[in-house]
């Protein structure tokens, strides 16, 4: 199966994905001590969805967009849609956060928070983005060899006990980029093994990712939990029908917060037989 897929800036799997990584950075940032994030495919940080490009696929509408006008009542929902606010009161009415910029959002002046963007365009656009920003360093390089430079994570005297390791490939690997995520995932645990570490992934077919669900049960983390949005049921697999989250060492009760959000996701962004899923594929000791 063609698994190749074309980011879009603020379309249902951005949605997704963003609305778990700032529950995921709110939990972190409850206890006192500074954490760490590691975002290994950081794109630019923030994008215009003004522009002729994203104009022209209307992905945005059907996310961000829809998400805006239904405003689902659930807290990380509204949590995110304030973020996103709070982007636009800054950058303009038709800005879009990036994962990177969430992060600093989310995250504490005692935070540390590190990018990687192979793309040297993106990387300097990136680079721009948080040029006023001394808790974020940018890294022009592959995010995968990172694991290896830059974690476990420390900054002068600063070992960081917590944080988190957000994966977010192309997938121009198509389905070899699963496996190469695993084993970026594998290396981050085994170098921090108390971070978190989220893998974002398409979803075409759901049973093509059977394989890959198995082995992600057996890497060697405390709990394995997968949050999955199709926005229409996957039954063709030409289109990228959902998206999917695993998360490694979930902060304590993230699935309780998920829960809602994915029903309220489902119900703003989904075509008649859209569906969640939200399971454990190891649960906490
Ligand atoms: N994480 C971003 C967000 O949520 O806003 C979106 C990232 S986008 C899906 C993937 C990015 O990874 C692209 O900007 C691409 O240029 C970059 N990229 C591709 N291969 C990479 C690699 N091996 N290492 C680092 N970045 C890479």
């Amino acid at each position: 199966m063609n698994y190749r897929h074309a980011f879009h800036a603020g379309n249902h799997a951005d949605v997704l994905k963003h609305v778990a990584l700032l529950a995921v950075c709110d939990a972190l940032v409850a206890k006192p001590s500074p954490c760490f994030a590691l975002d290994t495919h950081a794109g630019r940080g923030l994008y215009r969805l003004g522009s002729a490009s994203a104009q022209r696929t209307g992905e945005a509408d059907d996310g961000i967009g829809r998400l805006l006008v239904e405003r689902p009542r659930t807290p990380a929902i509204t949590r995110y849609l304030a973020a996103v606010e709070a982007c636009r009161a800054i950058h303009g009415h038709d800005a879009y956060p990036g994962s990177p910029w969430l992060l600093a959002y989310a995250l504490r002046d005692s935070d540390r928070i590190a990018c990687c963007e192979l793309q040297p365009v993106e990387a300097a656009a990136l680079r721009a983005n948080f040029a006023g920003d001394g808790r974020v360093v940018v890294h022009e390089r592959d995010g995968y060899a990172a694991i290896r430079a830059l974690l476990p994570p420390k900054h002068g005297a600063i070992r960081y006990g917590r944080g988190l390791v957000l994966v977010d490939p192309p997938y121009e690997a198509q389905l070899d980029e699963f496996d190469a995520a695993l084993a970026a995932l594998k290396e981050a645990l085994a170098r921090w093994p108390q971070a978190t570490c989220a893998l974002w992934y398409p979803i075409k077919q759901r049973r093509v990712l059977q394989p890959f669900l198995r082995k992600a049960a057996r890497l060697p983390a405390k709990s394995a939990l997968v949050a999955e949005l199709l926005v229409r049921p996957d039954d063709s697999p030409l289109r990228m029908n959902g998206s999917g989250l695993l998360l490694l060492n979930a902060p304590w009760q993230l699935d309780s917060t998920l829960q809602p959000a994915l029903r309220g996701l489902q119900g703003a962004l989904g075509e008649t037989g859209a569906s969640t899923r939200l399971e454990w594929l190891r649960s906490p000791a």
